[in-house]
């Protein structure tokens, strides 16, 4: 990467409608904001344009100041801006109510909200003078800004940009991410494995030539266990034993579960087809058998299957009020203590373009369990079977893998797992240590992205 550090510093601007911690949904919040403080901090420069929610989590954002109005399509546009982890954000507020609705998506003109602000976004880009190198954005919801970039703006004042378009879930907006594939000067998704997946999906198909998986990472600020507010002691590699102990008592604690020490399953997902539910259920039940303890924190977007949750809630909080617990909110600071106080996170996805949750439970030594699929498969390296993959890549195995969808697969590496816990308490607390010490930040992906950067500039 010689050849990077010598180029002048690049100036992107990410459009995007969720950005962690002030406006997130799903990991599409966490990447927005954490590879832009990533690329800033190899000293580019960056800006992320995001709708004026009237939901934004407001004790996030340093320095909000209403700045300035600006008119577009007949509608008044407020921007403000603001500090969010030390990047700088532009917020539009159209004053057509579009971003008063109490919520990031759910409501039924989600489509018609968002292209109205994917225009807006690049007609401020263009009435205040901005000339970016790259503009960036993200999933259906902001792919509009492809093609309205390339028909409306490409040629008249935005010209020196170019622009780069990240799948973060094929799953959602086909329709849209196809079009955006179209007309994107390079495309990425957000593992090596994914995009191997799709590869084949017809709305990827014809643009392989510039289209690249990149893996996530997460920001070992945010996610830090030496410095977390919601875990009650302090740890780092050295004495993650302890640190685990401490949380995973405080867990037992705060949620009424019995203060033993148990093998303890840790699950925090949206509890979606994607992620597995059945194999999720199967896994609650299993860890039980096997005399462990589990908690899942997940909310379901379908009332079906909260519902569904619900009754499961109750039929184990009756069954097993010391061993389980099911927890159907969004909870981020709970989110924390369980990263921190389980043995095991379990991620049985039914597939997984990266998952974050596998990379932020090493992060803080606890055990990923998961299905070998996407970014699941390219970060979890089976302790008993991936030794030489892992070693390919410079790494030591960290975790249980499966294949397969049914639930002798979950079985077969949920027992290992739960096995080694029983069994081989030092040689367990070894590999929480292990994990700790893998770097699965954006150290390695965010270089990657800004030889993507260098590359989409250089196209004519
Ligand atoms: P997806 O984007 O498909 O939901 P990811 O694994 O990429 O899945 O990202 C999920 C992110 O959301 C992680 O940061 C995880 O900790 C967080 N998360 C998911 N469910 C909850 C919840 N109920 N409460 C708090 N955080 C959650």
């Amino acid at each position: 990467f010689g050849g990077i550090v010598k180029e002048p510093p690049l100036h992107i601007v990410h459009i995007a409608v969720e950005m962690a911690p002030i406006a997130k949904v799903g990991g599409l919040g966490d990447v927005v904001t954490s590879l832009s403080r990533a690329v800033q901090d190899l000293n580019h420069n960056v800006d992320i344009i995001l709708p004026k929610y009237d939901c934004l989590n407001l004790s996030n954002i340093k320095d909000f100041e209403c700045q300035k109005n600006y008119l577009w399509a007949g509608t008044d546009i407020k921007v403000w801006h603001g500090k969010v982890e030390g990047l700088s954000v532009y917020f539009l507020e159209p004053q057509n109510g579009f971003f008063q609705v109490g919520c990031v998506y759910g409501r039924g003109n989600d489509a018609e909200r968002f292209g109205f602000f994917c225009h807006a976004a690049l007609e401020f880009l263009l009435q205040n003078g901005f000339h970016p190198d790259i503009i960036h954005c993200h999933d259906w919801s902001s792919a509009p800004v492809a093609w309205i970039f390339k028909d409306n703006y490409a040629h008249y004042g935005l010209s020196k940009a170019r622009l780069v378009f990240t799948i973060h879930n094929l799953e959602f907006g086909a329709h849209f991410i196809g079009k955006a594939m179209q007309y994107a000067d390079k495309a990425t998704t957000v593992s090596p494995t994914y995009s191997r997946e799709i590869a084949g999906n017809p709305v990827i198909a014809p643009h392989l030539h510039k289209f690249h998986g990149i893996i996530n990472g997460i920001d070992p600020d945010i996610w830090d266990p030496y410095n977390d507010k919601f875990i009650p002691v302090s740890y780092s590699s050295e004495n993650v034993v302890e640190g685990k102990k401490a949380a995973k008592e405080a867990l037992q604690q705060k949620l009424g579960l019995k203060r033993a020490d148990l093998p303890l399953v840790g699950i925090i997902t949206r509890l979606t087809h994607q992620k597995g539910i059945h194999l999720i259920k199967h896994a609650i039940w299993r860890t039980l058998e096997r005399g462990g303890q589990v908690v899942l924190l997940g909310s379901a977007p379908d009332p079906r299957i909260q519902n569904d949750f619900v009754n499961l809630k109750n039929e184990l909080h009756s069954s097993h009020n010391d061993r389980a617990r099911l927890c159907l909110a969004y909870d981020e600071p709970l989110s924390h203590l369980i990263y921190a106080g389980a043995d095991f996170i379990l991620v049985p996805s039914i597939f997984e373009p990266c998952g974050l949750t596998q990379l932020t439970a090493m992060r803080y030594g606890s055990i990923p369990v998961v299905r070998k699929t996407g970014g699941l498969f390219d970060s979890v390296f089976d302790v008993d079977h991936d030794k030489d993959r892992a070693q390919a890549q410079g790494l030591e195995t960290n975790g249980f893998g499966f294949d397969g969808t049914d639930v002798g697969g979950v079985d077969y590496a949920l027992n290992r797992a739960i096995t080694t816990w029983f069994d081989s308490r030092d040689w367990f607390n070894s590999l929480c240590k292990r994990v700790m010490e893998q770097d699965w930040s954006w150290n390695r992906p965010a270089l990657d992205y800004l030889e993507l950067y260098h590359a989409a500039c250089k196209l004519q």
